[in-house]
């Protein structure tokens, strides 16, 4: 149901994570004038190819020059200019003496004008001189179609001047919280309410693969009310709702769901989040908006998103996910599987001796977020396995490294 979304142009600043729809070419080079890597004196060094401590070759200083200012003055062999890094090369120079190399210091210790510098050491023929288009020659090709769009990228492509590029739009998710129970945070929790939470993990969520995430706010469990808040997210690429999926009596949202279009699946052999359910809400003279349809309990809705969710944001990105944090580790607990579902098990993982070990991160209950939080890892138990037992290896996907030493 899913498919990559048309380019659209974006400024440079605002792309990142975004994935480039065209070859980029420069069209300068950078540097763009060759200019000095030190703050120096800039002379011929033909002039000081016998300098020495002992022996020092002493030249009449005639200008300074710092970055951004046009040298006006040329360089002859018993000349130099003062000059600043980034500042351009005179004519006649082809070296720079940085001053640690003069009596520069001194000179100025003593309040002393620098009409006359003394160079200490042998110079070699361009020397601490950048040439034009060291980085980036003309015509260069920088950034080729399908690449996604990182600090550096974004740095590159302001280096040669761009400020807007063709990229692969983002999707536009409509986030739903259904239930009602649910009260926005902020607001005062009266008797038998909760707060709710799963609007805004999942536009986070959605934030993070790169989408832009349009909060809904909740929906009772009611038919019409449901109804109404996915007919406003129709202009949207996806819609994400959460509750409402199971068997219970105020579960509506597959009834919506196949009033307004199609079930493509509802419930899958994973736990946890077991009821969700996908389909397409059809719309007139318009292609179809893809529904997902997480479960309510907040670490189904997290897993139900990280699951179906991300892929589908990166498929519309054009993105590949990346490859995947799997690590095989060594379960310190048994995970019991009752009813042959493929198992996501929150997991603390840490390394001991070169090898990795995942204890379950707290209770496992669908409900408990606070376990989420206190994981780093999501092991697999298969379908297929009965048990997994202490001292058995798992496969475990890292999404946070940052405690794993
Ligand atoms: P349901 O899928 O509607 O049966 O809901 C399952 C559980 O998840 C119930 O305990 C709900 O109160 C809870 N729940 C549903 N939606 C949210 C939400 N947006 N934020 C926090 N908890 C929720
Ligand atoms: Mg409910």
């Amino acid at each position: 149901a899913f498919n990559p979304l048309p380019s659209t142009k974006v400024p440079v600043i605002n792309a990142l994570g975004q994935v480039v729809a065209e070859n980029i070419t420069s069209k300068i080079k950078v540097p763009p004038f060759q200019n000095s890597a030190m703050d120096g004196y800039a002379i011929t060094s033909n002039s000081c190819i016998k300098a020495s401590s002992k022996n020092p070759t002493t030249l009449s200083v005639t200008a300074t020059i710092g970055a951004g200012q046009i040298p006006n003055k040329n360089v002859s062999p018993t000349t130099a200019i003062r000059i600043m890094t980034g500042a351009q090369i005179p004519n006649g120079a082809d070296a720079v003496v940085p001053f640690e190399d003069t009596n520069e210091t001194e000179l100025l210790s003593n309040n002393l004008p620098l009409t006359k510098i003394k160079i200490y050491k042998k110079v070699i023929s361009g020397q601490y001189v950048r040439p034009a288009g060291e980085d980036i020659s003309l015509g260069q090709l920088i950034v080729s179609k399908g690449t996604i769009v990182n600090p550096p990228i974004i740095g590159l492509l302001s280096s040669v001047g761009i400020k807007s590029i063709s990229v692969t739009k983002r999707p536009t998710v409509a986030v739903i919280s259904t239930g009602s129970e649910l009260v926005a945070p902020g607001s005062r929790l009266s008797k038998s309410k909760v707060y709710d939470s799963n609007q805004f993990a999942i536009s986070a969520y959605v934030k993070s693969c790169g989408g832009i995430p349009k909060l809904l706010g909740i929906a009772k469990d009611d038919i019409e009310d449901i109804s109404s808040k996915i007919k406003q997210g129709l202009d949207a690429d996806m819609i994400i709702t959460s509750a409402g999926v199971s068997k219970g009596d105020y579960d509506l949202v597959k009834k919506v769901l196949s009033d307004f279009g199609n079930i493509h699946f509802w419930s899958v052999q994973m736990k946890p989040a077991k009821p969700i359910a996908f389909g397409i809400i059809n719309r007139k003279n318009q292609p179809p908006v893809p529904l997902l349809g997480l479960p309510g309990n907040p670490v189904s809705a997290l897993i139900g998103f990280h699951k179906f969710g991300k892929p589908a944001i990166y498929k519309m990105m054009n993105k590949p996910i990346a490859t995947k944090q799997n690590i095989v580790a060594i379960l310190e607990d048994a995970i019991i599987n009752k009813d042959n579902r493929r198992i996501f098990a929150r997991v603390l993982v840490y390394r001991k001796n070169n090898q990795y070990f995942a204890k379950l991160a707290g209770k496992q209950g669908s409900n408990l977020m606070s376990t989420v939080v206190n994981a780093n890892g999501l092991a697999t138990c298969p379908e297929t396995s009965l048990r997994m037992m202490p001292g058995e290896k798992i496969s475990v996907e890292i999404f946070d490294w940052s405690d794993i030493n």
